[in-house]
């Protein structure tokens, strides 16, 4: 909604609740402190934000120096979208917010000033301590201390391992070992991810040049790794120098990455082009459903660690079970079972024509060495 102001009307003075920000449409503002007028505004300029931001009472005036239509921006629609935001973002709001706040002529309507309250600095500790350990990720990669580890995948059929899935490993110097869950969420929110990426492609490549051709890897992928036709360029190139063939390399893609059909459409042809199996990791938790087994063209289903843990506590996970068997079968996809941690558990699978098993029962994640011993002595 526009509003108008003639030349010379005040559109808010110091000390005003802060209700709302201003963008101009039309005309200039000039923005003032007692007398002295220290900025004028002019279209597409933005004010009476900082106010709306710390929900402080306004800390200039703001008049109208020529007439004036202005654009109302409600409060609501600032502050819920940084309440959303990203820890790191908002901490940088709160930071340059102090920062100006401290350059205005001091006003005693702010002692007691809420920027400087419990919960505020709470805000600014966790988006700091984010973007710390990010720096702190990003450093780790550089020196090589992203490790990866490999958890064996079985044949269900005959027991033997038939390959593995390559996960990280960050041991923090002080923090300790960190979850990928949370490293790996952090990366990727930034390009970190392809770097990540990079590691554990060169190294279970290097891997499956050592490995009988029979062994294949697993290898998570993110969305970023996949829009990137330079790093696929260079893992090619990469398998083609060790001598690797691509279909010893699979994609897992987690099911919640599907969001977009036709962008995962397009993930897959390019991968697929390239020779390399795709599996949809975390199957049956995801918000796509069965249409993606339609129109995406998978190879491998991973059915999700939750299904397996549950099948015998409660019967609908036993039988959304069978079912996602029977459809794999139908449409000639292979299955893995995750999470598999019991022998009963095993037997059921192998009832239901799962091919493969991956979980503690098998093995847990282990390093490459233990990985070169184990195919030495099959
Ligand atoms: P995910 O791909 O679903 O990997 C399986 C996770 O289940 C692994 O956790 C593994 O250690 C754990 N797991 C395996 N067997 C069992 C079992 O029998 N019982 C239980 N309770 N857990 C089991 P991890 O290594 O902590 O990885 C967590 C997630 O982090 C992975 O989930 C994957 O989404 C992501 N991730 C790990 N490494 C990478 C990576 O290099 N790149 C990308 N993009 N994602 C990665
Ligand atoms: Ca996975
Ligand atoms: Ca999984």
């Amino acid at each position: 909604m526009l509003k108008y102001h003639k030349k010379g009307e005040i559109i808010f003075f110091q000390g005003d609740e802060s209700d709302c920000a201003y963008l101009i449409e039309y005309g200039k503002v000039d923005i003032f402190i007692e007398d002295e007028t220290f900025d004028t505004l002019v279209v597409g300029d933005l004010f009476g934000e900082m106010g709306v931001l710390d929900q402080k009472p306004r800390s200039t005036s703001a008049r109208a120096a020529t007439d004036v239509a202005l654009l109302a921006v409600r409060s609501n629609q600032i502050t819920e979208r940084l309440q959303q935001s990203d820890p790191i973002v908002k901490a940088m709001v709160r930071v340059l917010l102090k920062r100006f706040r401290s350059l205005l002529p001091s006003d005693e309507s702010f002692s007691g000033d809420l920027l400087f309250s419990e919960v505020e600095s709470v805000v600014e500790d966790i988006g700091l301590n984010k973007i710390k350990l990010e720096s702190e990720l990003r450093g780790a990669i550089e020196r090589g201390e992203i490790q990866t580890v490999y958890q064996p995948i079985n044949d269900i059929a005959t027991g033997e391992i038939a390959g593995f899935e390559a996960l990280s490993r960050w041991e923090h110097p002080v923090k300790g070992v960190i979850s990928p869950f949370e490293f790996i969420t952090l990366a990727e929110e930034t390009d970190l991810i392809v770097d990540v990426g990079r590691l554990v492609f060169e190294r279970a490549c290097r891997l499956l040049s050592q490995l009988p051709a029979s062994y294949f890897i697993n290898i998570n992928v993110s969305a970023k790794q996949l829009d990137n036709d330079l790093f696929w360029e260079a893992v090619v190139a990469m398998m083609k120098s060790q001598g690797v063939a691509h279909h010893r390399l699979k994609l897992e893609i987690t099911e919640t990455l599907v969001v977009d059909h036709e962008q995962a459409r397009n993930w897959i042809n390019k991968c697929r082009k390239l020779g390399f199996p795709i599996c949809a990791d975390d199957f049956g938790t995801g918000h796509s459903g069965m249409e993606q087994l339609v129109s995406l063209d998978y190879d491998v289903l991973k059915v999700d660690q939750v299904f397996i843990r549950n099948m015998f506590e409660n019967k609908k996970y036993a039988t959304v079970l069978q079912s996602i068997a029977r459809i794999a079968h139908d449409l000639d996809m292979k299955l893995v079972a995750e999470g598999v941690e019991t022998e009963s558990q095993l037997q059921t699978l192998k009832l239901l024509g799962f091919n493969f098993g991956q979980g503690y029962f098998f093995g847990k994640p282990m390093d490459e060495k233990v990985v070169m011993d184990l195919a030495k002595n099959t």
